[in-house]
């Protein structure tokens, strides 16, 4: 028999905040779902590796499902299911509700699937002491030591000089082989582990090993250049000057893999921000809503949200304005009702890096999917900060679908920071909130998250969408 209460007790209990492991309130049935829901975002992971192929991948998962290409000035009505490309590099899967969206606005989930990797240099082939080399220019935050010794792929497009495009993917199929970043051996690394982290492996020295066979012919000089363009040449019609016009880049080789013997948590590269990206495709792509609601997956969001597919290209506000415009309602006004989760990963809270964290106000694993209610760096520079009536908002539409989630921001104060995609959104005067999956390692080669923080981030989506 369970022992009753005190008062105080039953007091606290009634009153105190507490976070909870999502995997221990879970049903059996619900627990069964999210390792479920798991797999198929692994294979998303998989697939997906740059934001071409995610873009691909989200675009494929759309089209199975009725979802059709929108182009700009065509008609729409309620109940459309609809996908719109940008360049290959994002996508907006969309569905119209039969909500007046004057009224009701637009529910927005915004996330990216760019990520941290080693971009090849626009003339990047070399040969040097028995081995073939491509130049490469980082992109995103990362920790350079990390990227040496573990076995990379390269993905990427090249445009010929006919302004024909072709595919490169060599590393996923066990069958590939893969390339790699040498590191010094530690004999003779005395010097080079005495320096700072940063500078441990300099940028310059991210140099991909692609080849090792010297060309059979005496009269050549770069013998293992040659057989490496030559096998270029023969695989992809290309040529050393083809580099120019291309765009290719080195990432993890390996796959996505459940971490633990209870297989609770999944190591990938990319989880960054691919574990929101997934959720909310699949949360517009698999359930209806009365709201018209917009699953954005955008690029470039590590390297500040630039360029022309990046948040802060106007393409995505004239997309919701051409929308609008097809539903014939006025664009600022569906602006100024409209709701946005601004969905991307912060930082989980690490025991063994204890000293960064201020524990109350970080993401716990498996404690469910955390809102943040501003990122930024020291004082909140650079954040949304969004309004407590908005949180409000959100918490109610949570707490009433049941979703198990927690608040943090990133790190202690003063000790880094971040920002998101958030601040784009909020500056068209949406209501606009951070929330996301804490991950362990973030920026790593291969991340660590758990799936209840997965599934609870899909349940969050789901509720928005009601
Ligand atoms: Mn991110
Ligand atoms: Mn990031």
């Amino acid at each position: 028999m369970a022992e009753k209460k005190s008062n105080g007790q039953a007091r606290y209990d009634e009153l105190a905040y507490e976070k909870k492991n999502y995997f221990e309130v879970a049903s059996e049935e619900e627990r069964t779902a999210m390792f479920a829901y798991a797999e198929g975002y692994k294979a998303f992971l998989d697939a997906g590796k740059t934001e071409r192929e995610a873009c691909a991948f989200a675009v494929k998962m759309a089209k199975e499902n009725g979802f059709t290409e929108y182009k700009f000035g065509d008609k729409l009505a309620a109940g459309d299911k609809k996908y719109f490309v940008n360049r290959g590099k994002s996508v907006v899967v969309f569905r119209v509700g039969t909500e007046d969206i004057e009224k009701d606005g637009m529910r927005i989930i915004a996330s990216h699937i760019d990520a941290p990797r080693v971009d090849v240099k626009q003339n990047p082939l070399y040969e040097e002491d028995g081995m073939c080399f491509l130049k490469t220019h980082y992109y995103g935050g990362i920790k350079k030591y990390q990227w040496t010794a573990i076995p990379l792929a390269l993905h990427g497009v090249v445009v010929l000089k006919d302004g024909s495009k072709v595919e490169i993917r060599v590393g996923e199929d066990p069958a590939d082989p893969v390339f790699y970043i040498d590191d010094l051996l530690p004999h003779l690394g005395g010097e080079q582990m005495a320096r700072t982290g940063g500078k441990i492996i300099e940028g310059e020295q991210l140099n991909v090993v692609v080849g090792g066979m010297p060309y059979a012919d005496k009269e050549v000089s770069k013998k293992i250049k040659l057989t490496v363009l030559n096998y270029l040449n023969k695989e992809y019609g290309m040529c050393e000057e083809d580099f120019l016009s291309a765009e290719l880049c080195a990432v993890p080789a390996f796959p996505a893999r459940d971490i633990g013997f209870d297989r609770a948590l999944i190591g990938a590269y990319g989880h960054d921000d691919r574990v929101c990206a997934y959720p909310a495709l699949t949360a517009v792509v698999n359930e209806n809503s009365r709201h018209t609601v917009l699953a954005m997956l955008v690029d470039k969001e590590e390297i500040g949200s630039e360029g022309n597919t990046g948040m802060q290209s106007k393409i995505y506000e004239d997309l919701m304005e051409d929308i609008c415009a097809a539903l014939g309602a006025n664009f600022r006004k569906v602006r100024y009702a409209s709701k946005c989760l601004s969905s991307d990963v912060t930082a989980a809270y690490d025991p063994n890096f204890s000293s960064v964290y201020e524990k109350m106000n970080s993401a716990l694993l498996s404690c469910g999917t955390c809102m943040s209610k501003f990122t930024g760096a020291r004082g909140k520079s650079g954040s949304n900060d969004a309004n407590a009536e908005f949180v409000g908002e959100i918490r109610a539409m949570f707490d009433k679908e049941g979703v198990v989630w927690q608040t943090a921001e990133l790190g202690k104060v003063d000790a880094g920071g971040g920002g998101t995609v958030a601040k784009f959104l909020a500056k068209l005067n949406i209501d606009t909130v951070d929330i996301g999956v804490p991950v362990i390692s973030m920026h790593a080669p291969w991340e660590l998250i758990s799936k209840a923080d997965l599934y609870s981030n899909y349940k969050a989506f789901l509720a928005f969408m009601k």
